[in-house]
């Protein structure tokens, strides 16, 4: 039985009011108002104050509000010590009823280890009774304020003996809960409640910003906020324009701080830095949000690999603090970080088995034309453990034009060796396994006009090791290769065929997608093991311009191409600036990508830091009018006032938080994600103009078809 420890004159300091209902062992409560204890606020507001005054539904109302609003505040982390008399708030979870004496129940708390509360009594009409009995009848999942004793402390749980427990509203008895249930979008508050990794992500989430933020204040970096509403500008993306009330007037969000930023090295500012929300009207795919977070950063007096070293030094002494102050817990297939610290007096919790890695700088560095040609994309995921290969020069034509009508291509092949263990996995189920992944493979590489993948399993039970489509020479020829020498049953090769041309501002071939899809369904089906280490690498050199696609506006001028990275990214090297007079599209540009497991964490490049230089690619390379160039005015000023070198990036705050907490979208770490529409499914927007906002805005909504008739154009 719950001793008292504390006495009556302590435990009243802990309720403020009279009027608070807080069911102790020590006072005796109106047992009545427990049986109907008050639904929530929501059914009770419906009633007009005027109203609610005078009737019995007023009186219900205010007594409803005096019961949950008044409450004792929790203790700190340091009276959590053995003995202790401490005050909880939390949401009552998995009540567990022993015999009508023994309760258990589970509070839920923000941020520590988990809070178990015992309710007990021995006799009957005893106060310990009435709080067991009370116990019992708080409906789960309701937010409360518990007071117990401190009977255990260790480093995943607190053990309290319950002295008062008052309800601080009530949950609903409509809303179902289960495990692992999914709520809809709509109703975002119960799944980040009810969903621990959504909740631990959400939390891990500032902490990485703190630790980065914190970095940035050391290396002497200044953080300066810039303006949401900005100016329509054509820097690349298309943007979300923001009407005002002066006639035919807008803003437009920005789409990144860029130019901003680089008014900022003019300004003599030398280290900038800004966790900056950016917006772009993108059409959207998987892991794109419309607006999103990047911590952008800039350096004057600096080159590209200045910039490079200071984001190395970011990611390094990010991942040991992390491990510090984070456990990686497993739950199911989920993984993600829960903080060490909480209620437990401040101490460190047991460290798991998992940890992040802690990579070491300088990060491996390949060429945009080494990435695309060893791994089909310009964001590989070195985890992967196999690359592409050319073998259209050994191929027999046949097997070729099996695989594409495309003329003369270029085909390659890659490997994948799955583990085996002569059971579940033996080359007979892998065979299975990939006639299945054959037959459901995504739309972009079973319609590729270039042909769709062949997939060929090496079977030395079978005539040719199952490669007979290669033809003998084929299966000679390829053997021979050095990386195809030791070929083992159950090995899979996938060729894909493409065209014979230069890459060209693409982010990845048919076969560089396959060799993600490949891997990650093998990993899905246990026949590789899942990878956790974090493979950083930039990829630089990247094409200065690339061809238009009519997908995003560029900058809007006549030269059939637009700039990869933004029109302010400066050439590589003079042989580059040559080559914008001569052959653009082959110039290389000052560009560098931070890339991490096959995601693309952030961009960056050293600037055109000369306004004559800048007008020149605007004007005469990128071909945009004057009208184009006009828009920039601010930007050419900026630099035409003796704006010094420098090189800036911007870290995709969003992505990063995504991959260090082990989940594959952004959504599960930003509170209130955009649905693949744009829309915010919580609070329904967007949401229709009014006409009375039409008029405000000078707007008019234009006809459907006058719409379209422009798209035809
Ligand atoms: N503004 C660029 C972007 O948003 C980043 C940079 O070049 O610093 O991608």
């Amino acid at each position: 039985m719950a001793q008292p420890r504390v006495s009556m004159r302590r435990l009243c300091r802990l309720i403020p009011s009279q009027n608070s209902r807080l069911y102790t062992s020590r006072t005796i409560p109106q047992w009545q108002s427990l049986k109907c204890l008050p639904r929530s606020f929501h059914t009770s507001s419906a009633l007009t104050a005027k109203s609610a005054d005078k009737s019995s539904a007023g009186q219900k109302l205010r007594e409803e509000w005096a019961q949950y609003s008044q409450f004792p505040s929790a203790s700190k982390a340091a009276d959590f010590v053995e003995g202790n008399k401490v005050t909880v708030h939390g949401f009552l979870l998995r009540r567990r009823v022993k015999s009508s004496k023994l309760v258990f129940a589970d509070i839920q708390v923000e941020n520590g280890p988990s809070v178990q509360v015992t309710a007990t009594f021995t006799e009957d009409g005893s106060p310990e009774q009435l709080v067991t009995k009370a116990l019992r009848a708080v409906p789960l999942y309701s937010p409360v304020c518990v007071t117990g004793t401190v009977a255990q402390l260790n480093s995943n749980r607190i053990d309290l003996s319950l002295d008062a427990i008052q309800p601080l509203n009530a949950f609903p008895k409509d809303i179902i809960v289960s495990e692992g249930v999914q709520f809809p979008a709509s109703a975002r508050h119960l799944q980040i409640r009810f969903s621990d990794p959504l909740r631990s992500r959400l939390l891990a989430r500032p902490q990485i910003g703190f630790q980065l933020r914190k970095t940035l204040n050391d290396l002497n970096f200044t953080e300066v906020e810039t303006p949401i509403l900005f100016k329509s500008t054509p820097e690349g993306a298309r943007e979300f324009l923001v009407p005002t009330r002066r006639r035919g007037l807008a803003y437009a969000l920005p789409q990144s701080p860029q130019q901003y930023k680089q008014i900022l090295m003019s300004s003599g500012i030398r280290g900038y830095y800004q966790f900056a929300r950016c917006f772009r009207d993108e059409d959207l795919r998987a892991d794109r949000q419309p607006e999103f977070t990047q911590l952008d950063m800039e350096m004057g007096f600096a080159t590209g690999e200045d910039v490079m070293r200071t984001v190395e030094t970011l990611v390094t002494e990010l991942l040991p603090t992390l491990n510090a102050q984070f456990n990686i817990v497993k739950n199911g297939d989920d993984i993600y970080p829960v903080p060490k610290r909480g209620l437990n007096n401040g101490q460190a919790t047991e460290n798991g088995d998992l940890k992040w890695p802690e990579p070491t700088a300088p990060f491996l560095r390949l060429t945009y034309d080494e990435a695309m040609s060893r791994f089909g994309i310009d964001k590989p995921d070195l985890r992967i453990p196999f690359e592409l290969h050319r073998v259209d020069h050994i191929l027999p034509t046949q097997f070729v034009s099996m695989i594409t009508h495309t003329e003369n291509p270029i085909v390659e092949v890659f490997r994948i060796r799955p583990e085996l263990d002569g059971e579940t996995n033996n080359p007979g189920t892998v065979a299975e396994f990939v006639d299945k992944l054959m037959d459901q493979l995504p739309k972009p590489l079973a319609k590729n006009p270039d042909g769709a993948p062949a997939a060929l399993m090496f079977n030395s039970k079978k005539p040719l090791c199952g490669l007979s489509s290669l033809g003998f020479e084929g299966f000679d020829a390829l053997t021979s290769m050095e990386e195809f020498s030791d070929l083992e049953d159950g090995d899979v090769l996938v060729f894909q065929a493409r065209k014979n041309a230069p890459f060209q501002g693409e982010g990845s071939t048919a076969l560089g997608v396959a060799r993600t899809h490949f891997y990650h369904a093998f990993v899905s089906a246990g026949l590789l093991p899942r990878n956790f280490d974090l493979k950083f690498l930039w990829v630089v050199n990247f094409p200065m311009f690339t061809p238009d696609d009519g997908i995003d506006p560029g900058q809007g001028g006549q030269a059939g191409f637009k700039a990869t990275h933004h029109p302010f990214t400066a050439p590589l090297t003079e042989a580059d600036v040559e080559l914008l007079a001569t052959d653009p599209l082959k110039a290389r540009a000052d560009h560098y990508d931070l890339v991490v497991n096959g995601v693309e964490l952030g961009g960056g490049s050293r600037r055109i830091h000369l306004s004559s230089m800048q007008e020149y690619v605007m004007r005469n390379i990128l071909k945009m009018t004057d009208a184009g160039l006009a828009q920039f005015s601010h930007l050419l000023e900026a630099l035409r006032a003796g704006c010094p070198p420098h090189a800036g990036f911007a870290l995709g705050f969003d992505r990063l938080v995504a991959v260090l907490t082990h989940t594959d979208s952004v959504r599960d770490v930003i509170a209130f994600p955009k649905s693949m529409k744009g829309e915010d499914l919580t609070v329904k927007s967007p949401s229709k103009m009014t006409s009375s906002q039409l008029e405000t805005y000078h707007l008019a909504i234009a006809e459907k078809k006058k719409v379209e008739e422009k798209k035809d154009v």
